[in-house]
């Protein structure tokens, strides 16, 4: 059997090596390192994945949520709602900008923001929303955004884990996620269902005026060169990035798809057991499963975890500790009494390998020993 990684980017690139190496030649014989063509056409065809009218490509998806932020012209001080239950760079650059991350619940089937949870935690000084697509589930925006009408707020989606997921409107019509709010963000980091060969990251909107200020704030702050209008930063995708990343978008679509195979196989396998709950799909959203993560009904999740690692089984917990227990916000003083849900899905959660290059005999060896252990 071949080993069994939690992501397997170097097999993935072996399908594409010829492709992509003759697109690296050509970056390196043009030496437009920076902002060369393929930058603007990959994000010329990721706005027509998306479905969006501007993609803003910069550095990572961090570096996207902070120039998000950055370009909504909010005030220190202001509260921006964001789920407690993702990756902490959701809620970092909140703080980084000297605004208040006010930590909301999530939907425990679907790890995305409540939004009933979202609606209580609302004040006079809320100004955004920052839902995560967590896992590769979308958040419900339908919800989210006319919460965000009603009381005239900004939404940032983190769609960082997310690229490719259709997200079904009460009325049928269909939007990828990361098209639906104010903003949204990603991120091409290598282990992102498109990623780079190093770091990434974009911005998209359907704002035009949003569209010339987030690209300003990305270069300094300046349009025309050397003249700069708004203190900005420097977040740029590189160009080598940009010709990867090209090509490998035109295999999103097959790549969700193997995720998808490998996670039904999963499903059916742990459908045998009370014990393990199988991700759930909302029927407003589709699955990319960026990541193929369980909750644990009575079962030692951590004995789990290194009882796969005996079996040279890779399994990772995301993530071990949630935002509002993190010790840069713990001047926040919110305890498990304060967010009973995150931390209650933090101690049972366990995520599987799953990627575009997993077999049939590897996916039957770790279902066997995962149902091993739980039924023990
Ligand atoms: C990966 C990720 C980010 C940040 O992306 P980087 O490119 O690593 O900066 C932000 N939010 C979520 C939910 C992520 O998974």
């Amino acid at each position: 059997m071949r080993p069994i990684q939690m992501v397997d980017t170097r097999t993935q690139y072996g399908k594409i090596k010829k492709e992509v190496d003759t697109a690296i030649q050509e970056v390196l014989d043009s030496a437009a390192y920076i902002n060369g063509k393929p930058v603007q056409d990959f994000a010329n065809s990721l706005s027509q994945y998306v479905g969006v009218k501007h993609t803003i490509p910069c550095a990572n998806g961090t570096d996207a949520l902070q120039i998000a932020m950055m370009a909504l012209d909010l005030q220190p001080g202001d509260e921006v709602i964001t789920p407690s239950f993702t990756y902490i760079a959701t809620t970092e650059v909140v703080a980084l900008l000297r605004l208040k991350p006010v930590f909301v619940e999530v939907d425990p089937r679907t790890f995305c923001m409540d939004p009933a949870a979202l609606r209580k935690a609302i004040t006079p000084r809320t100004k955004a929303i920052v839902p995560v697509h967590l896992y590769g589930h979308a958040a419900p925006m339908e919800e989210i955004m006319a919460i965000a009408r009603e009381f005239g707020l900004y939404v940032i989606e983190d769609n960082a884990q997310a690229i490719g997921c259709d997200y079904r409107f009460a009325d049928g019509s269909v939007q990828k996620t990361g098209s639906i709010g104010t903003i949204g963000a990603t991120s091409f980091y290598p282990s992102k269902n498109l990623g780079a060969f190093g770091d990434g990251g974009a911005i998209f909107t359907n704002d035009t005026e949003l569209a010339n200020k987030l690209k300003m704030i990305a270069n300094h702050g300046q349009q025309k060169r050397y003249y700069h209008e708004l203190v900005g930063c420097n977040s740029r995708l590189d160009t080598i990035q940009a010709a990867v990343l090209g090509i490998k978008l035109t295999h999103l679509d097959a790549y969700n798809k193997a995720r998808k195979s490998v996670a039904a196989y999963y499903n059916e396998a742990f459908a045998v057991t009370e014990k393990i709950t199988t991700p759930f799909v909302a029927a407003y959203s589709d699955h990319v499963y960026h990541q193929y993560t369980l909750v644990l009904n009575d079962v030692d999740r951590d004995g789990l975890n290194s009882y796969l690692a005996e079996q040279q089984i890779p399994s990772m917990i995301y993530y071990p500790v949630p935002g509002h227990r993190q010790q840069m916000f713990a001047s926040f003083g919110l305890t498990t009494a304060d967010m009973p849900t995150t931390d209650w899905l933090t101690e049972r959660v366990i995520s599987l390998p799953v990627h575009t290059e997993m077999d049939e005999e590897q996916l039957a060896y770790i279902t066997s020993h995962v149902l091993n252990y739980v039924n023990q």
